[in-house]
């Protein structure tokens, strides 16, 4: 794996590691929200937040986010769990919830009443964001804010029982009006909701605010160090303020913003990923076109490959755009060195090799992965008829195109010289099958006479190769920043073409045996795994990537 490389937040680590911080712990989390299927971009903060656990010998929490009972689900919980240890890491035991604090969440809105710190606003949200004024002017008090903190428990108390309807009261922190910080002007802390919550049921109709629970779950879990992205550079006065009035030792977490990640020709918040799946835009979370984690595992993208290409974007402060070739790179190297190679050809033109026994079956030998001579070899069967692709013949070749033609010679990969002889045509003019002759003495590729040719084809026994569908993927986006647009909604930008179904494809008989993800380079086409989709009688094979990144000049 790459080399991590030193960077703020490791400043930052060793700084506090120097001053003996925290007993010198480090102790990280991965908080997410169960309101949708992890991305590429929480990917990053996984292989970040786990990452630095490892590299100081620390621990990481998986925490789920789940104060906001409207959007999230058991099954969103289930995959994040999942995806989390297909990329390589572990929680072990300590998986929290920010709803299992509840209770003591609700507790320190109690303290902070009593402090009078926090009172209860009747206003509606509209109300009070139009008091919010800006960074320039102070905003202005609520009415409400002067009441008493015997009123304010009561009402708490009875917003809590469920006596008021959503909207109709909040409880906010009394904190400054005239803050330059906006995020410190009386904040909401806890909203009526009622809503069935995932996990705590009917229990609840008050739920704590993103901003009030997230440090203190932090707090309560012993986190050192709270990795959040840059939006939240601004909540992080208010992070503090509510460590402060929560903190009775000298413990505290801190918490660190790093710019998110954001990948060329694609969308990466939750919200518009949902909505892709909900109308039909792509078949579900884990399309292969999606930038989720399911959806890169099963397009082919092996977890080392999401790993190293983390290691390699690393962290910055500034936010930017990361191009997707360079997680296309990612794959092609990991998969170069561990992919089977097999042959299969996905655009089918027949080949007659018009002096080759009719009953003749050859077992060929061939290599497994070059890059890796342990994985060894195994045989291919060559027989009288044949596929190669389409593409590889030309009837009136122009000079520069090397393969197929009339009269010309190449060479079939581990197998024989072969020469076109004769271009067979149906009532249409089109193509339907080529008559070959092969030289005997160019058994495994080579002519004892020293003849040269141009170039290799790779090809499937048309009696022993394996009907198969094959799904090739573009980008899903036409446009390198869909969401870069005013006034234009990002669907507009879709790409029409993203995904093209090859139903007539033949592969060597090796991948009988494959099972679902396993991974292959065909050869001369690209990297490919087996989808799930795959029945015995129809295997289903994704391209996860080119061999080369067709997009570079
Ligand atoms: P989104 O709406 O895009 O899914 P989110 O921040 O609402 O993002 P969360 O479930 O709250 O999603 O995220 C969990 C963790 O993953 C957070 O710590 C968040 O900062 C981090 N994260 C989310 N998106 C990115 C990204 N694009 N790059 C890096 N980290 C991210
Ligand atoms: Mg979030
Ligand atoms: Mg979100």
């Amino acid at each position: 794996e790459a080399k991590k490389k030193a960077n703020f937040i490791n400043m930052q680590i060793d700084a506090d590691l120097a001053a003996g911080k925290n007993d010198k712990r480090v102790h990280t989390r991965f908080p997410p929200e169960p309101n949708g299927y992890l991305h590429i971009g929480h990917a990053k903060s996984i292989c970040l937040n786990f990452g630095l656990a490892q590299q100081y010998g620390g621990k990481t929490n998986l925490r789920f986010d789940d104060t906001n009972p409207s959007k999230e689900e058991t099954e969103y919980v289930e995959s994040i769990m999942e995806d989390v240890h297909w990329l390589g890491f572990d929680w072990e035991d300590r998986l929290y919830y920010a709803s299992d604090f509840f209770p003591k969440l609700h507790a320190f809105a109690i303290q902070l009443i009593k402090a009078g710190k926090a009172y209860v606003d009747d206003q509606n949200a509209e109300t009070i964001s139009s008091q919010k004024g800006t960074p320039q002017k102070p905003g202005v008090e609520s009415p409400y804010r002067n009441r008493t903190v015997e009123e304010n428990l009561d009402l708490f108390d009875r917003m809590t029982a469920g006596e008021f309807n959503e909207g109709e009261k909040v409880l906010r922190a009394k904190i400054d009006m005239t803050s330059p910080n906006m995020h410190m002007r009386d904040p909401i802390i806890y909203r009526i909701m009622k809503a069935h919550h995932h996990r705590t049921g009917d229990k609840w109709c008050v739920y704590p605010m993103y901003d009030f629970a997230h440090g203190q779950c932090d707090y309560w879990e012993g986190i050192t160090h709270s990795i959040c992205t840059l939006e939240f550079e601004v909540h992080r006065p208010l992070y503090d303020w509510f460590i402060d009035q929560l903190k009775d030792s000298d413990y505290r977490p801190r918490q660190i913003e790093f710019a998110r990640l954001n990948l060329t020709y694609t969308v990466m918040s939750k919200r518009k990923l949902l909505e892709l799946v909900k109308d039909g835009h792509v078949n579900g979370w884990d399309d292969p076109r999606m930038p989720t984690i399911s959806g890169l595992r099963r397009r082919g993208y092996t977890p080392e490959s999401i790993r190293n290409f983390s290691d390699k974007i690393g962290v910055t402060k500034v936010d930017g755009m990361i191009d997707v070739s360079l997680l296309e790179f990612s794959v092609r190297e990991h998969l170069n060195k561990t992919a089977q190679r097999v042959m299969g050809v996905i655009n089918p033109l027949k080949v007659v090799i018009t002096n080759y026994p009719e009953d003749l079956v050859e077992e060929l030998d061939a290599v497994n992965n070059p890059e890796d001579e342990t994985m060894g070899m195994r045989k291919v069967p060559f027989t009288r008829e044949l596929y190669i692709e389409r593409d590889d013949f030309m009837e009136d070749p122009p000079r520069k195109f090397f393969r197929l033609g009339p009269g010309r010679e190449v060479r079939l990969r581990y197998a024989y010289f072969v020469t076109c002889t004769d271009v067979i045509k149906d009532e249409n003019g089109e193509i339907t099958e080529l008559h070959c002759t092969y030289d005997p003495a160019s058994k495994g590729g080579n002519s004892p006479d020293g003849r040269k040719v141009k170039a290799t084809l790779h090809w499937v026994s048309a009696t022993h190769g394996v009907k198969s569908e094959v799904r090739l993927y573009d980008r899903l986006f036409n446009d390198e920043d869909p969401n870069g647009h005013k006034d234009v909604d990002f669907k507009e930008f879709m790409n029409p073409d993203s995904l093209s179904v090859l139903s007539d494809c033949y592969l060597e008989p090796f991948i009988k045996d494959s099972k679902p993800l396993d991974h292959f380079q065909f050869e001369r086409l690209g990297y490919f795994n087996m989808d799930p989709d795959s029945t015995p009688e129809k295997p289903v094979f994704n391209r996860t990537v080119a061999l080369r990144d067709s997009w570079a000049k």
